[in-house]
């Protein structure tokens, strides 16, 4: 039998969502179904239903900050069973056999990860689904394979957002060696942003936050920032020249990136985190003087994303969130483009 689903859709790049219906997947024998309780809104979310990159198929329901409790379990399912709380992220499946899954790096997945929505969807024929549909929605069935534990000592709305902001940041934190004594920047407190300096505050960094206002200063400082930078004062950022090991760079929009490259120390490194695709600017002479780089990173592994979530429990870590309505999410949207998010939007379900 499949499951009605209720969501919400974009319909359009030009359209604001709407209410939708579809129908899930019964559980197969691998799967895990999962009543959906919150959805983070991220940022991605809007740049693919705004059609930002190209491709989006329509309807779409966006939502891959996904926290919810286990309904049923597949008869080959050993590690959840009904009740559990639990978490989805980016992706719902992958090749499973390429170097890039077998190393648990499966958001690198050669022949390319299934992701959570707007992916050709491998299991949906069944319920005649041929993209994937995200968490804007009540209800989801995925294989037990790419589904995460939630501690039971974060909030389940809270801890939404670390399927993708979390993961996303912690990621790259670890691959650049952050800890105790690192000197790490984060351009841009949003949604990635805030969990970048609460992440790397836990590692043991000495972290600094870079804005385009000073309107998030106090709050950057309680999430554990020692320092705050305006980026468009010439005279911080020259005074904060040669500082950092790391950057996170988490900006949504094309910005200016060579001014940040002097802020990085020898063998210092900008990570890019950003879905933008226009090209920025960067110049071989600041870059060679100090044998610095710029790099990119995506999401992370399913195991390194359950190692996020135990290091959030045993830290104290969750989102800062505003929850909402989903019929809220047009606003939200609006909200989120004018960089007026503290620091996260969750989509309380239960008001479907
Ligand atoms: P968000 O909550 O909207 O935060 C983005 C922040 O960037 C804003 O709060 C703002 O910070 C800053 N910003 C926005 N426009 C700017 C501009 N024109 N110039 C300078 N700064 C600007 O977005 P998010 O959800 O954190 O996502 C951030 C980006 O990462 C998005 O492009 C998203 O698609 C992408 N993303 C990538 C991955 C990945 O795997 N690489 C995963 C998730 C998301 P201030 O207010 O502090 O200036
Ligand atoms: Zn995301
Ligand atoms: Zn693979």
């Amino acid at each position: 039998m499949p499951i009605a689903t209720r969501a919400f859709a974009a319909v359009a790049a030009d359209q604001p969502l709407e209410p939708w219906s579809f129908d899930r997947r019964d559980p197969g024998p691998d799967d895990v179904a999962i009543e959906i309780k919150y959805c983070g809104v991220c940022h991605s979310d809007l740049h693919v239903a705004k059609n930002d990159l190209g491709g989006t198929r329509y309807p779409i329901v966006p939502g891959h900050e996904i926290a919810g409790v286990v309904t049923a379990v597949g008869s080959n399912v050993t590690r959840f069973k009904e009740g559990d709380r639990v978490g989805v992220g980016c992706m719902v499946d992958s090749c499973r056999t390429c170097a890039a899954c077998q190393e648990g790096l499966e958001q690198y997945c050669e022949p390319g990860m299934t992701q959570t929505y707007g992916s050709a969807d491998r299991k949906g024929a069944e319920v005649g689904q041929k993209i994937t549909q995200g968490g804007y929605s009540d209800r989801i069935t995925v294989d037990q394979n790419y589904v995460l534990s939630i501690p039971d000592s974060i909030p389940l709305d809270a801890a939404a957002p670390l399927l993708c902001a979390g993961i996303t940041t912690y990621s790259p934190l670890k691959t650049w060696g952050v800890g105790p004594g690192s000197k790490v920047a984060v351009v841009g407190l949003g949604g990635l942003g805030h969990m970048a300096v609460k992440l790397a505050a836990a590692m043991g960094a000495e972290v600094t936050v870079l804005s385009t206002s000073d309107r998030k200063k106090a709050d950057a400082e309680r999430m554990g920032a020692k320092h705050f930078l305006i980026n468009s004062d010439a005279d911080a950022m020259k005074a904060a020249a040669e500082k950092f090991d790391l950057i996170i760079n988490t900006v949504s929009a094309t910005h200016e990136i060579a001014s940040h490259l002097n802020l990085l120390a020898r063998d210092g490194t900008m990570v890019m985190l950003g879905l933008t695709t226009e090209g920025m600017p960067v110049f071989a002479i600041p870059l060679l003087m100090r044998r610095r780089r710029v790099a990119g990173s995506l999401i992370g592994g399913i195991r390194e994303t359950q190692e996020m979530l135990d290091f959030c429990a045993e830290h104290g870590i969750a989102c800062d969130i505003e929850v909402i309505a989903p019929d809220r999410i047009n606003e939200a949207y609006e909200r989120m483009l004018k960089s007026d998010v503290r620091y996260r939007f969750v989509l309380d379900m239960a008001q479907l």
